[in-house]
């Protein structure tokens, strides 16, 4: 893939960048290696007033960063915007709490009297250069998420994001320099895919964290276990949204659209199958499709927009043959099922697809175990929770997972039993700096966020005084 921005509204490409050669690409990590030595050592509130430095410039930035990231993936600019504020915030809550997070632990010292210790305790510390690679689909969140708790915790990284994200990217790492960390805490590396393992097996890098999709996690874990390096690894997901008897439908339905279409349907804990059951089936089924049916699709740039293209002509490709295959084995749109007819001005050479929801979905379709990325629901209808939650669990994924109920033994039922990193009832899965965040099964290892996630790439070493 070529490192470059191609406006997904209209097809046109923006900027095209050279790839770093071998030689600058070790020149970074060399200077990566070296500024890891010193950060090491500097105190949590100098890094914290860094962060804080860079909280502040992203939120002067806020309305040109979202225009790029609306420009170079194509989501509405107002999600964009909100994408901003989102990681100005999760900076702000890591550089107030990762001291606290990553205080010493200090065992009963009952516990350890006969290890012949006179004290021992915990002390996290950092683990060096790590490198991110990430995608496109919040092109700041997704790294500012690894990069807030890595720094804070004194570790130094390197990005190597997704090639269509590449004025991003290049933000990010300027964004950290104005914000006055040492040159070589956060360095941008415009590399393809096919550079990623050179870099990994460089025995400065010391750790990997990916988000993306199933086949570049397994690449990279791959080449992390051939090194023994410990990774992170947020790949896709397929949540089950489950609506039962008591749920407050009219609530259900509106917070289902939000769930399926929010970044343009391009989300990993975007909700993408709904099951539904039998009692309230027909009434979710009507609203949440005229739901779906009433969002504006168009410009992402134009503020009334709800539904932008998807990111790149192969996304919708894929997104299509799931489609047709689902339809062509017997399931029906209740609404979209193709692409919209009525864009001009250039947008008819976008990547747009209208928002769909399919019915009478059957386990000899694609659909049903492949992840829909893009504006397309699948609906299933179920006769009670057992088979809800057969259902739920029918996936290799594992991300989050969503029910709608008000009856508290079938809550505790499902947080017992859905095979899922979150279950979130009577609401929409959403991350939060303050709640750990991750997958199981083929959604990924590791947890990103809250004390979780600044752990992941800490060094806990037991300290042991006779
Ligand atoms: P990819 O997984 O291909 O891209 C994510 C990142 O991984 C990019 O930086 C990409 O670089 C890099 N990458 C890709 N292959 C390798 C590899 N073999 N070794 C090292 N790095 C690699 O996602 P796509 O953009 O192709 O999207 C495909 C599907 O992935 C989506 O339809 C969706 O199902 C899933 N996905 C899930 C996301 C999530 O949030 N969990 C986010 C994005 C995608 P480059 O761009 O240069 O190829």
């Amino acid at each position: 893939m070529p490192i470059a921005t191609v406006n997904p509204a209209n097809g046109e490409l923006i900027r095209s960048f050279d790839a770093l050669g071998e030689e600058e690409t070790e020149r970074r990590i060399t200077a990566a290696a070296e500024t890891f030595r010193q950060y090491r050592t500097t105190t949590f509130e100098q890094r914290a007033a860094w962060l804080n430095r860079a909280a502040d410039l992203l939120d002067e930035d806020r309305d040109t960063i979202a225009r790029t990231m609306t420009l170079e993936m194509g989501k509405p600019v107002t999600a964009a915007r909100a994408e901003a504020a989102k990681c100005a915030k999760a900076m702000r809550w890591y550089a107030d709490r990762a001291e606290g997070l990553l205080a010493d632990e200090h065992p009963d010292p009952a516990d350890v009297t006969d290890s012949g210790a006179s004290r021992a305790l915990v002390r996290y510390r950092p683990l060096g250069v790590v490198l991110a690679v990430m995608p496109w689909n919040f092109p700041l969140w997704q790294v500012v998420r690894f990069a807030a708790p890595a720094l804070m915790a004194g570790n130094v990284g390197l990005l190597k994001h997704a090639s269509n994200v590449p004025q991003t990217a290049l933000y990010l790492e300027d964004l950290f320099h104005r914000a006055g960390f040492p040159a070589g805490c956060f360095r941008t590396l415009l590399i393809g895919s096919g550079a990623v393992e050179a870099v990994l097996r460089d025995p400065r890098v010391v750790a990997a964290t990916l988000t993306g999709s199933e086949p570049a996690g397994r690449s990279v874990a791959a080449t992390a276990g051939d090194e023994v390096k410990k990774t992170v690894l947020e790949l896709g997901g397929s949540d089950p949204y489950l609506v039962l008897p008591s749920a407050d439908v009219e609530k259900a339905a509106a917070t289902a659209v939000t769930a399926r279409v929010q970044n343009n349907g391009q989300s990993c804990i975007a909700a993408k199958r709904f099951i539904v059951h039998a009692d309230v089936y027909d009434a979710f089924a009507e609203r949440f499709t005229a739901g779906m049916r009433a969002l504006t699709v168009g410009d992402p740039l134009e503020e009334a927009t709800d539904v932008g293209p998807l990111s790149t002509e192969q996304g919708r490709t894929d997104l299509e043959e799931l489609v047709d295959d689902a339809v062509g084995r017997g399931a029906e749109a209740l609404c979209g099922g193709r692409r919209p007819d009525k864009l001009g001005g250039g947008l008819e050479n976008g990547w747009f697809y209208e928002p769909t929801v399919l019915a009478g979905i059957t386990t000899a379709m694609r659909i049903h175990r492949e992840e829909t990325f893009g504006p397309v629901a699948t609906l299933y209808r179920v006769a009670d929770l057992d088979e809800a939650i057969h259902l739920a669990n029918d996936t290799p994924f594992g991300l989050s997972s969503n029910v709608w109920t008000r009856d508290q033994g079938e809550q505790e039922r499902c947080a017992r039993d859905l095979e899922a990193g979150g279950v979130f009832f009577n609401g929409m899965t959403a991350s939060h700096p303050a709640l750990p965040f991750g997958g199981i099964k083929r959604s990924g290892y590791g947890r990103e966020l809250a004390g979780h996630g600044i752990r992941e790439f800490c060094n806990a070493t037991t300290l042991w005084y006779g």
